[in-house]
C-alpha cells in the first residue's frame, strides 16, 4: 500500500468514528511512520514497509474501536507545546486554552506574574507547564489524587523544560499546599462532568479515566470541597479560575460568592459560546473569617 492509497483509505473508514477521518489518518501515519505530514504529500507514491503496514493498520483498529488518537500516539498538543498522554491522563482539551489565557491574563493584570500559582487536579500538567513556560518567574504547584498523573505531570514538566519551576504533590484537592500557601493564583479544572451524563465506550471519552471527569451528581462535588480549603490558602487579592460544565457555572459563582463575598466574579466562554470558566479577582481580599 502507498502512502496515498494508505491515507485515502483509512481516512475514509476512520470517518466512522467522528472527527476527521483523514486527519486522524494523518497523525496514525505520522506516528507509525515518524515521517512528517508534509513528506506524505510529496512523497505519496512512496510504498509502506510491511512493518509500517501492520503498524498502521493495528492503529487504525484501535481508533475504529474508539480510542482517542492521543492514547494511540501518546501525545497530546497543548498551549503550542506537546505533552505525553495515557490512559492515566485526561487528554488536554483545546477549551482548557482558554483558561490558561484567562489566567495570565488576571496574573498580568494584577502584578503578579512571578508569584505562586497552584493548579489542581494537574492531570497530565498542561495548564501548570503552560502557565510556568509562560511565566518564567512564576513557582507552579500542580495536585493530583493519581499517583499516575503526578508520575506523567512530572516527565511532562521535564520535556517542556519547566522542571525547575514545577512541583508536582500526590494528595486531595489541594491538601498537600497548605504548607507552601499562600497562593496568588489558584486555577482547576476539576472533574465537572454530572455523573449520569458521563460518557460510556466506545465514546472515545469512555476510553478516559472515570474519576477525571465525574463531578457527582450535579458535577460540583470536587469544587464545593476544594472553596472549603480555598481560605487557607489564598494571598489577598489572589485570582482564582476555574473550568466547568456550562449548566454548572451559575451554581458554581453563587457557592463562590457565599464563600468570598467581596469577590469581584465574571463569567467566560468556551469556542462554542458556552459559559465554561469562572474567575474570582480579589478573591480572598474580603472574606469573612
Ligand atoms: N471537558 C471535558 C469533557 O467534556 C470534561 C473535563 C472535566 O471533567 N474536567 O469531556
Amino acid at each position: 500500500m502507498t502512502v496515498a492509497e494508505a491515507l485515502r483509505e483509512t481516512g475514509r473508514r476512520l470517518e466512522a468514528v467522528g472527527g476527521s477521518g483523514r486527519l486522524d489518518a494523518t497523525l496514525l501515519l505520522e506516528y507509525v511512520t515518524g515521517a512528517t505530514r508534509e513528506s506524505f504529500i510529496t512523497a505519496d507514491a512512496r510504498e509502506l514497509t510491511a512493518a509500517e503496514d501492520a503498524a498502521f493498520a493495528q492503529a487504525a483498529q484501535r481508533r475504529l474501536a474508539g480510542e482517542p488518537i492521543a492514547y494511540i500516539t501518546g501525545i497530546a498538543g497543548f498551549y503550542g507545546r506537546t505533552f505525553a498522554v495515557d490512559e492515566r491522563v485526561l487528554v488536554p482539551r483545546p477549551e482548557t486554552e482558554h483558561l490558561v489565557d484567562a489566567a495570565l491574563k488576571l496574573l498580568r493584570a494584577a502584578g503578579t506574574t512571578g508569584g505562586r500559582i497552584a493548579d489542581i487536579g494537574t492531570g497530565s500538567g498542561a495548564i501548570a507547564i503552560a502557565l510556568a513556560a509562560e511565566l518564567p518567574d512564576a513557582w507552579v504547584f500542580g495536585t493530583d489524587i493519581s499517583h499516575g498523573a503526578i508520575d506523567v505531570a512530572r516527565r511532562n514538566a521535564a520535556r517542556n523544560n519547566v522542571f525547575q519551576q514545577c512541583t508536582f504533590l500526590h494528595g486531595d484537592l489541594a491538601q498537600p499546599l497548605a504548607k507552601f500557601a499562600p497562593f496568588d493564583a489558584l486555577v482547576a479544572n476539576l472533574p465537572y462532568v454530572p455523573t449520569a451524563d458521563v460518557p460510556a465506550l466506545p465514546d472515545p471519552v469512555g476510553f478516559e479515566p472515570r474519576p477525571a471527569l465525574d463531578g457527582g451528581a450535579d458535577g460540583l462535588d470536587l469544587y464545593r470541597r476544594l472553596i472549603a480549603q480555598l481560605p487557607a490558602l489564598l494571598a489577598p487579592q489572589a485570582s482564582v479560575l476555574f473550568e466547568a460544565a456550562p449548566g454548572t457555572i451559575e451554581p458554581l459563582a453563587r457557592l463562590m460568592e457565599s464563600a468570598f463575598p467581596g469577590a469581584d466574579l465574571t463569567i467566560g466562554e468556551d469556542y462554542a459560546g458556552l459559559p465554561r470558566y469562572l474567575s474570582s479577582r480579589g478573591t480572598a481580599t474580603q472574606r469573612q473569617r
